[in-house]
C-alpha cells in the first residue's frame, strides 16, 4: 500500500502529493490526516507531512519510492482534522479527494497589489454633509466625488473602484476623513463604546433550552440538538448565549447563516455582543481575505465566525459548538462536488472536536425533524413569538373562484382591499412572487414553438430591456421580431414577472412608492441591502420581490403580506416541491406582523386544497410534516430511505446515453433486491451548458449500500478509462434540488 502525502497543506501544494510506501506494521495506522515523517530530497532529511490518501496504485516506479520513516504522535492538529474531514467528505459524497481537499483548505492570498486596497469614511454623518456641501461649494470636483461615492457606497470603497486620483485619496487620509486599509474590514463596523453588553433576559423557554444544553455541555455530553422555534421566537437570543457559554470555557464557536440573511441587522447584533471576538466570511470576500479570517481563526485572535456553509471548515484550535440557524435552507448543500450537506458535515466535525451541534430554524427540514423524532437529535420547541406579537392572521384565496366571479386581474379581491386599506393607514405591503423577470417564456401563437436556450434545454425568459436570457447559463439574445420556425409575428409572453407586478401595482396605487427586489435588480453588489434598509426607513410602501424578501428581515410596519401565487413552486417535479413550498409560505406569512401592529397574510392559489398550502396558513408545522412524511413512506423518499442520484453527461448524445447505460449495467450487477434503481432516464434539465445528462436514482434504506455502490462505479470508470473519457458523472446523496 502508498500513501499519498504533501509537505505543506496548502492548496497550492495540493496537485503535488509525493507517494511514499507504508510499511506493514504502519499499514493499520496510516490512514487520511494522520500526520507522518517521511525522508525527504537527496539527503533523506525527516520532514513531517500529511497523508492525503491511501492507494494500492503506486503512481511511480516503485523501486524508487521511499518508506514513511514514522507515525507523528503528538497532538492532534486542525490540519489533520480537515484532511480527515474530506476523507469523509470523498468517501459519503463522491468526488475526487483533491475535490475534497480544496473545499476544506482555503487558498492562500495572492500576493497583494498596490490597488488592493479600501478606503473607509471614519467621520460622522453630519460632518460629512458638511464636507460635501464645502467641497461643493469650493468647486473641488475630484474631493467631492470621492466623498460623495464613499457616502453612496456605505463608507467603504474599493479604492481602485474610487477613480480618485492618489492625490485625494491621500489628502483624505491625512485629514482623518478616511482610512486606508489593505484588507476589506468586514470586523468591527463599530466603536467599541458601542458595545452593548446589556443583553435581553431569555423568557422561560428560551431559558430552559439555554440551562438543558449548557448543562450537557458542561458535563462533557455533546449531542445535536435541532431548537424549533416559530419566526422570532428568539432562536439568536438563545444562541448567542450559548455561544457566550461556550467561549468562556475557552472553546471556539461555528456559526452558520444562509448567505442571503447574512444582514447587516443580524451581524450587528453579533458585533454587539462579542466585539472583537467575531468575524464574517462571504462569498464577497476574496479567497485572500477569506484566507486571512481562517488566519486569524487558527491564530486565536477571534473566537466566533459567522458564515455561509464554507464556514465551517475554519480552522480553530478548540472548537467547541456549531450551530447552524435555518438549517432547513437549501444553500446548505454544496452543488459542487463533493455535494456535501453542512448539517452532516458539521456532526462529523464536531465528533471530531468533541463539539455540539445546534441545529435552528421555524421550518424544520423533514429530514432533521425526522432525525430529531427518531432520538438521533434532541428536540426543544418555542412556539411563541419572544415580544408577544401574534402570529398574523391567514387568507387563502382560490384563484379559480377569482376567475368565475369575473376578475382577471392577479389581485384577488381580497387583497385589492387590504391593499387599499394599508396604503390609507401608511402601513407596508409586502407582495411576493416565487418568480423572476418581467414575464414567463416566450412561445409562437401560430406554432407553439417555444423559444429555448441553445445550451440548456429551457426555455429563455423575456426581460423588459427587449431581451431573451438564459437563467440557467446566462445565454442572451434580442428578442425575436417573427417566430423563428413559422415566420410568425404573432409571439408573446406567457406567465407573469415580479416586474409586471410592479408595473400593475404602480397603475392601481399611483401614489404609492414601489419598489422590487428579485434578481436582475440585486445584481450589484449591495443592492439587495440597501433596497431592503431603504424599506425598512419606510421609503417605500410595498415591496414586490421573489423569495429573497422573505428571509431574516424584521419591518415592524409590514402589517399585508400577499403571496401572488402560492402553487408555483408546487409543479417541480422533485420530492422536495412540498417541503420548499410549505417553507416559503411560511416564511414569507412570517413577515407580517413583526411589530406591535397585527399582522395579515393573503395567500392565492390555484390548489386550496393541497397540505404544504393548508399547513402553512394554519402555521401548522406538525400538521406538513405528518402529511409529508406519509408521502416519503410511501414512495420511499429521504429521510425515510437513502437515495443516491448519479448523472451521466458529455457533449455527445449518444455517448451520454450509452454510458449511462454501461453504468446502469455495472450497477446492476452490484446490486441486490434491498435496492431500488430507477433509470436511466433523461434528466429534466436535458440539455445544460452544452452538456447531455442521463439520471439514475438508486434509493435503499442502507446509506452504507449506496456509498459502496458508488465506489464500484467509480473503479468501473477508472478501469474503463478509455471508454468513459468523454463522459462525466456527479453522484448526489440524498438530493434536495
Ligand atoms: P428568531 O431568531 O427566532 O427569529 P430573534 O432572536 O431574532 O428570533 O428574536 C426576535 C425579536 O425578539 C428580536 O428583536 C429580539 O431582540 C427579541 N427578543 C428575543 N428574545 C427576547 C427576550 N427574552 N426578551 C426581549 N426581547 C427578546
Ligand atoms: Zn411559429
Ligand atoms: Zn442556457
Amino acid at each position: 500500500m502508498y500513501a499519498n502525502i504533501i509537505i505543506d497543506i496548502s492548496y497550492e501544494k495540493l496537485d503535488r502529493p509525493f507517494q511514499y510506501i507504508i510499511p506493514d506494521e504502519m499499514l493499520a495506522d496510516v490512514a487520511p490526516g494522520v500526520q507522518v515523517f517521511i525522508p525527504f530530497g537527496q539527503g533523506n532529511r525527516l520532514i513531517k507531512g500529511y497523508v492525503i490518501e491511501v492507494t494500492d496504485k503506486a503512481e511511480y516506479d516503485v523501486t524508487r519510492l521511499k518508506s514513511i520513516n514514522s507515525i507523528v504522535t503528538d497532538s492532534i492538529q486542525v490540519e489533520s482534522r480537515l484532511i480527515k474531514i474530506a476523507a469523509w467528505m470523498r468517501d459519503n459524497y463522491g468526488g475526487t479527494m483533491n475535490q475534497a481537499i480544496k473545499t476544506v483548505i482555503p487558498v492562500k492570498s495572492e500576493i497583494r497589489h498596490k490597488e488592493d486596497r479600501y478606503l473607509r469614511l471614519i467621520i460622522e454623518p453630519e460632518e460629512q454633509n458638511r464636507l460635501l456641501e464645502y467641497f461643493k461649494q469650493k468647486n473641488m470636483t475630484a474631493r467631492y466625488r470621492l466623498l460623495r461615492t464613499l457616502i453612496d457606497n456605505d463608507g467603504s470603497i474599493e479604492a481602485k473602484l474610487s477613480k480618485a486620483a492618489n492625490e485625494v485619496i491621500r489628502y483624505f487620509e491625512q485629514q482623518n476623513i478616511i482610512k486606508v486599509e489593505k484588507e476589506r474590514i468586514m470586523r468591527n463596523p463599530i466603536k467599541l463604546s458601542d458595545i452593548d453588553n446589556e443583553r435581553k433576559e431569555l423568557n422561560k423557554t428560551q431559558r430552559y433550552i439555554a440551562e438543558s444544553i449548557e448543562r450537557d455541555y458542561d458535563n462533557g455530553i455533546r449531542e445535536t440538538y435541532l431548537i424549533h422555534g416559530v419566526t422570532g421566537s428568539g432562536k439568536t437570543e438563545v444562541y448567542m448565549e450559548l455561544i457566550e457559554h461556550v467561549i468562556a470555557k475557552g472553546r471556539e464557536v461555528i456559526m452558520l447563516i444562509p448567505e442571503i440573511s447574512l444582514t447587516y441587522q443580524t451581524v450587528m447584533r453579533f458585533y454587539k455582543r462579542f466585539g472583537d471576538n467575531v468575524s464574517i466570511i462571504n462569498s464577497r470576500l476574496s479567497k485572500g481575505e477569506k484566507y486571512d479570517q481562517f488566519c486569524r481563526a487558527s491564530s486565536g485572535e477571534i473566537k466566533i465566525m459567522i458564515g455561509p456553509r464554507s464556514a465551517l471548515f475554519t480552522p480553530f484550535n478548540n472548537l467547541g459548538l456549531i450551530v447552524i440557524d435555518e438549517e432547513h435552507e437549501g444553500s446548505y448543500k454544496s452543488e459542487n462536488s463533493p455535494k456535501y450537506h453542512a448539517r452532516e458535515t458539521a456532526i462529523k466535525i464536531a465528533q471530531l472536536s468533541n463539539a455540539s451541534v445546534i441545529l435552528g430554524s421555524a421550518t424544520p427540514s423533514v429530514t432533521s425533524y425526522y432525525n430529531a423524532l427518531n432520538g438521533r437529535y434532541r428536540l426543544f420547541r418555542l412556539n411563541e413569538r419572544a415580544m408577544n406579537a401574534i402570529m398574523p392572521k391567514v387568507d387563502i384565496v382560490d384563484l379559480r373562484e377569482e376567475l368565475k366571479q369575473g376578475n382577471k386581474s392577479v389581485f384577488s379581491r381580497r387583497l385589492q382591499d387590504l391593499m387599499r386599506d394599508r396604503i390609507e393607514k401608511k402601513e407596508q405591503i409586502m407582495l411576493f412572487l416565487n418568480r423572476r423577470g418581467y414575464a414567463g417564456f416566450v412561445s409562437c401563437r401560430s406554432c407553439g414553438e417555444a423559444m429555448k436556450c441553445p445550451h440548456c434545454d429551457i426555455t429563455l425568459t423575456y426581460h423588459n430591456e427587449g431581451k431573451l436570457v438564459c437563467h440557467y447559463c446566462g445565454y442572451e439574445t434580442p428578442m425575436p421580431k417573427l417566430c423563428p420556425k413559422c415566420g410568425s409575428k404573432y409571439i408573446a409572453t406567457f406567465g407573469t414577472g415580479t416586474q409586471k407586478i410592479e408595473d400593475m401595482v404602480k397603475k392601481m396605487f399611483p401614489y404609492s412608492r414601489v419598489v422590487r427586489m428579485d434578481a436582475d435588480t440585486t445584481k450589484h453588489k449591495n443592492e439587495h441591502e440597501k433596497i431592503l434598509s431603504a424599506y425598512a426607513r419606510g421609503e417605500a410602501d410595498i415591496l414586490v420581490g421573489t423569495q429573497m424578501i422573505v428571509k431574516g428581515h424584521d419591518f415592524p410596519n409590514v402589517t399585508l403580506v400577499g403571496i401572488l401565487a402560492a402553487d408555483l413552486s408546487l409543479y417541480s417535479q422533485d420530492y422536495v416541491a412540498g417541503e420548499r413550498t410549505f417553507d416559503l409560505l411560511t416564511q414569507a406569512a412570517g413577515r407580517a406582523g413583526r411589530g406591535n401592529k397585527p399582522g395579515e397574510v393573503v395567500i392565492q392559489t390555484y390548489s386550496p386544497d393541497n397540505y404544504s398550502i393548508i399547513a402553512a396558513a394554519g402555521n401548522d408545522y406538525e400538521s406538513f410534516y405528518n402529511s409529508e412524511i406519509m408521502y416519503r413512506q410511501l414512495l420511499e423518499y429521504p429521510p425515510v430511505a437513502n437515495m443516491l442520484a448519479i448523472l451521466v453527461f458529455s457533449t455527445e448524445e449518444d455517448i451520454a446515453e450509452h454510458s449511462a447505460d454501461k453504468i446502469r449495467e455495472c450497477i446492476g450487477n452490484v446490486a441486490d433486491d434491498t435496492e431500488k434503481i430507477i433509470g436511466p432516464s433523461k434528466a429534466s434539465l436535458y440539455k445544460a451548458n452544452d452538456y447531455y445528462r442521463y439520471m439514475i436514482y438508486i434509493k435503499c434504506k442502507d446509506y452504507e449500500k449506496l456509498v459502496k455502490i458508488k465506489n464500484m462505479v467509480e473503479l468501473y470508470m477508472n478501469d474503463n478509462v478509455n471508454y468513459f473519457k468523454k463522459t462525466g458523472i456527479q453522484f448526489d446523496f440524498n438530493p434536495i434540488n
